[in-house]
């Protein structure tokens, strides 16, 4: 019962340290508000230059963790940021190189072939997004129809022997090998990371697999949006407090 108070009255976050953290970033619902169609997300002029000057002010120690591609999010934030962990992980840029840590397979193609022909003749009323090393089932457009979703994502996934993560308004199927926290461990393997003490800002379920990396880095983890059962210490309630507790500690 405690424990129920205590992650309820989440406090807001101490300030950024500039000198000392490592930041880790969730793109959608952290740093951008959601819209119908992720493609129709683009992050203000303000928030890509505030990242632009933190990533500098932080010697690089700045990567964004996100569920997207890599080539979705630098459409978002029109290149604001160089350390890009995809897919959850999957994929990672560092510098001028991008390392995939699975390869092309039949088994995803599959699946989107299914999800797309189940669209197609009205069985599934979600957008079907192919991430190429895994694909996803938006039903933001349609969230009654969610459980049908589910149903036709559990079954896919069985027949092709994919896993499911589940995010807001989301189902995707993935190979199953990643999640945010690798993304955490691989950037904090190496400079600028290594360092530096971890705090990641994110909002969906996935978020909390980088929350616990942190947790056991000895870093702090920020819940943003209403309070839930976390593994975050802290909490900010949306998008525009998220902007100003970063702009902030860049004024410290
Ligand atoms: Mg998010």
């Amino acid at each position: 019962m405690l424990q129920q108070n205590e992650r309820t009255t989440l406090a807001p976050p101490p300030p950024l340290d500039v000198r000392r953290h490592a930041l880790f970033l969730d793109l959608d619902g952290t740093l951008v508000d959601f819209a119908v169609n992720p493609e129709q997300v683009v992050a203000s002029e303000e928030l890509r230059l505030l990242l632009a000057t933190l990533s500098r002010e932080m010697t690089g120690a700045v990567a964004l963790i996100t569920g997207r591609t890599i080539a979705s999010a630098d459409a978002v934030l029109a290149g604001a940021l160089v350390h890009i962990a995809g897919i959850h992980g999957v994929e990672r840029r560092t510098g001028e190189t991008i390392e995939r840590s699975i390869g092309d397979d039949a088994r995803i193609k599959a699946a989107l072939e299914e999800a797309r022909a189940l669209t197609a003749k009205g069985a599934l009323q979600v957008d079907v997004e192919d991430k190429g090393l895994a694909l996803a089932l938006h039903y933001r457009r349609a969230p009654e129809f969610a459980d049908v979703a589910r149903r036709a994502a559990a079954d896919i996934a069985q027949r092709h022997g994919l896993s499911i993560l589940e995010g807001k308004m989301v189902i995707e199927l993935t190979l199953g090998q990643r999640s945010k926290a690798d993304a955490v461990l691989d950037f904090m393997a190496a400079p600028p990371f290594a360092s530096r003490k971890p705090v990641a800002v994110g909002d969906d379920v996935t978020d909390e697999d980088a929350f616990r990396a942190v947790a056991a880095l000895g870093g702090q983890s920020i819940l943003v949006g209403a309070p839930r059962d976390t593994a975050a210490a802290y909490r900010l309630p949306d998008t525009r407090a998220v902007f100003a507790w970063l702009k902030a500690g860049l004024a410290s």
